[in-house]
């Protein structure tokens, strides 16, 4: 894990997808733009949590880094 990247916490949700469902992970105030951003976690099969860690942010303006961490109640 870098230093030099910002930790965003973002809280695991079922999504329906094609084939049923899925997770997703929704970082509800991204730290740069401050919009909701929904990153998505994986199939019904998959553990989301493996779609932690370093994604691209999705904001309009510039896309950057930052490091999803699971939120913990
Ligand atoms: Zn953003």
């Amino acid at each position: 894990m870098s230093a030099n990247v910002l930790e965003v916490k973002a809280n695991l949700v079922k999504v329906r997808d094609g084939r049923g469902w899925g997770w997703a992970w929704v970082v509800d105030r991204c730290p740069f733009c401050g919009m909701r951003h929904i990153h998505g976690g994986g199939g019904r099969d998959d553990n989301p949590s493996d779609f932690l860690g370093a994604r691209a942010s999705h904001c309009k303006s510039r896309r950057r880094e930052y490091n999803l961490i699971e939120k913990e109640e």
